[in-house]
């Protein structure tokens, strides 16, 4: 990846104060090397090696930075700007029933995405949603959105192969009114290939539903053929957005970073898996650190030197880079740590992409953590070197002494135990290359 690749420039830039014209040269070629091997279209590669060079040039090398770690910073930075900036949201701010159109090739994802999208809407937003298809000549393609809605429990308006998709449009539509539905997500037929039939069909249905969101979904693992089909969706439709599918094998990222730049649409949703809970909102920042391949680790160590000394710092990332040896003392005085870093959840967003589930489900904030320390005060050094073992006597010595219940120490040692297992995957990850690359 692209960390990998800069790690060897890193090391020719050090002792540079500055970075120059000529000093991130080969770190330029190395960029441009590591898109193309990502299938990002050339033209895009063309105005993102520009703008990194016009950023870095005569950029001023903080003292606590190496100009390595400067060079990355810019990098992530426009990788993140190329891709929108921003986390764009669905637009469903009209009188209900919202439609959204689902637009793009065969098995680009696009039935499965309308049941994803569904499940997340009726979730996230707590709407009232239904799914219809129009697929009338895949065989079984109206069956498999009618699974999906089962599945999530979504509504589901019944069409047959026989009908022509503007009827079945209609009649769900009338539907959709008279049950005071708030969202209606329109499912299509995909082809192959470009088609002027398919392009003819989702336009006429475009026109007929005014669609709030026209999304067009795509394959990331199409690399440079994904972008090129978007555009020909975008120049026929007028889209609203990208749904960037099975990024889950696409480690590379090429389609997410060169869609946006050639259609001019944001890519608002990310398929992630193939279950039904595979479907997140896109992040430009959490896919640039992706294809970075090391978290918003620049941002966390920036943190880590605001917050404290250099030593500190460095201490804390040698202990997240081993995991091993980890115990409760080391959890206790990561919860010092943390506090000045602007608590758990501010450090757990800036870590690499898989583990952002893992800091959903922890979800500690600040009165959690002060409760914390004072169950492991309460505890004797031996049981903070040792956690198991915490049997049941002991642990209601520590809840009377500390003034919790039972539950609240388990809950605190499995939050302990998940922390571990998290650092191990750091470590699996690529932390120590990660370390390598950044120290340069
Ligand atoms: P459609 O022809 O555009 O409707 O495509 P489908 O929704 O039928 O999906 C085609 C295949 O891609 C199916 O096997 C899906 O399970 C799979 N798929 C769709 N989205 C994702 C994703 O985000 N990740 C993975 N791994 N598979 C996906
Ligand atoms: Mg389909």
């Amino acid at each position: 990846n692209l960390t990998e690749r800069l790690s060897g420039v890193m090391k020719t830039l050090r002792g540079e104060a500055r970075l120059t014209e000529s000093n991130i040269q080969d770190a330029l070629r190395e960029v441009r090397m590591a898109l193309l091997e990502a299938d990002v279209a050339l033209p895009v590669i063309k105005v993102f090696i520009e703008q990194i060079r016009q950023r870095a040039i005569g950029h001023e090398v903080l003292d606590s930075l190496s100009p390595g770690q400067a060079l990355i910073g810019i990098v992530h930075q426009e990788l993140i700007a190329i891709m929108g900036g921003e986390k764009n949201e669905l637009n469903l701010n009209v009188t209900p029933p919202a439609v959204i159109l689902m637009a793009g090739l065969q098995g680009a994802g696009k039935t499965t995405s309308s049941g994803k999208l569904a499940k997340w809407l009726m979730a996230q937003k707590k709407k009232k949603v239904m799914l219809v298809s129009c697929d009338i000549y895949r065989p079984a393609a109206i069956e498999q959105l009618e699974l999906l809605a089962r599945q999530t429990g979504a509504e589901f308006f019944p069409s047959q192969t026989d009908q022509r998709p503007a009827e079945i449009c209609s009649a769900a539509m009338d539907y959709a009114r008279k049950h005071h539905l708030d969202v209606v997500i329109v499912d299509t037929a995909g082809r192959l290939g470009i088609d002027e039939a398919m392009m003819q069909e989702i336009s006429e249905l475009e026109r007929l539903l005014k669609p709030v969101e026209t999304l067009f979904v795509v394959d990331a693992m199409q690399g440079q053929d994904a972008v090129n089909t978007a555009k020909a969706f975008a120049d026929a439709l007028p889209l609203t957005g990208v749904i960037l599918t099975k990024l889950d094998g696409d480690a590379r990222g090429g389609a997410a970073l060169s869609v946006r730049h050639i259609t001019g649409k944001p890519i608002k949703f990310a398929g992630i898996a193939e279950k039904l809970d595979g479907l997140e909102p896109f992040y430009p920042e959490r896919m640039a650190s992706r294809i970075l391949g090391m978290g918003d680790v620049l941002g966390l160590i920036e943190d880590a030197q605001r917050a404290s000394d250099q030593k500190e710092a460095e201490r804390l990332m040698k202990k997240m880079k081993s995991g091993k040896g980890f115990d409760l003392n080391d959890f206790a005085q990561q919860f010092q740590q943390m506090k000045k870093m602007g608590g758990m959840n501010a450090m757990l967003e800036k870590m690499p992409h898989q583990l952002t589930q893992a800091a959903q489900n922890m979800n500690v904030d600040e009165k959690i953590i002060n409760r914390s320390e004072g169950i492991i005060n309460s505890m004797t050094p031996q049981e903070r070197a040792k956690p198991e073992l915490l049997k049941a006597s002991r642990k209601r010595r520590i809840a009377a002494g500390s003034g919790v219940s039972v539950q609240e120490i388990n809950r605190l040692l499995a939050q302990f135990e998940q922390t571990r297992k998290m650092m191990k995957m750091m470590n699996k990850g690529g932390m120590s290359k990660m370390m390598r690359a950044v120290k340069g």
